[in-house]
């Protein structure tokens, strides 16, 4: 079931056209879905860009919602960044996050490839403090710009959840709402991503 509502309807473009690469992180690195962090787990796949480069929307679809996706009121650590959350024509919702703005409004229509908003960076190295997560402290050093991609079950409302922020998962136990988004972009991009 999973497998047939990640197919994109038509081709499918890959979200940050500038990225630096367009290898999907395997299982257990940085940046992959699911990735264990100590302290929470990550609900996407990240995707690192030079800040400010476009994002855009992988298949046509509908904006179901928009807003803040991390504010240093959630954790001190963290910049002020935003979502666009669509709802694409073949049934599943991707959660673009961690953008600097968006460039569309909620009820939208949106093409395929049309830009969405821009790659922004979640952490504030200035206010990470030792006793922060370690995974935490490392960013901080490197300070990322990354597009964070979630895909979703159709209904699914993360903000509702009190174990979601940020794109992060605080318990071990996923949400059945949740899917994993690398099979989707290892197709958007085969070259770069032959099989496992
Ligand atoms: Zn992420």
């Amino acid at each position: 079931m999973r497998e047939h509502v990640m197919r994109c309807k038509d081709h499918g473009r890959w979200p940050v056209p500038n990225s630096y690469a367009r290898h999907v992180p395997r299982h257990g690195i940085q940046g992959s879905f699911w990735e264990d962090r100590l302290d929470r787990r990550h609900c996407g796949v990240d995707i690192y860009a030079p800040a400010g480069s476009s994002v855009l929307a992988i298949e046509r679809g509908e904006v179901v919602s928009t807003g803040i996706a991390t504010s240093p009121a959630q954790r001190h650590y963290w910049n002020v960044t935003y979502h666009v959350t669509v709802l694409h024509d073949s049934g599943f919702a991707v959660r673009y996050a961690e953008l600097e703005d968006f460039m569309v409004p909620e009820n939208a229509r949106v093409a395929a490839g049309e830009t969405l908003g821009h790659v922004g960076r979640v952490i504030d190295p200035l206010r990470v403090t030792r006793d922060d997560p370690p995974y935490v402290q490392r960013l901080s050093v490197s300070t990322p710009s990354m597009l964070h991609v979630e895909v979703h079950d159709r209904c699914a409302d993360p903000e509702k959840e009190r174990r979601y922020s940020g794109g992060n998962w605080f318990s071990n136990e996923r949400p059945p709402w949740l899917v994993d988004p690398t099979p989707l972009l290892m197709r958007l991009a085969p070259g770069d991503n032959p099989a496992r």
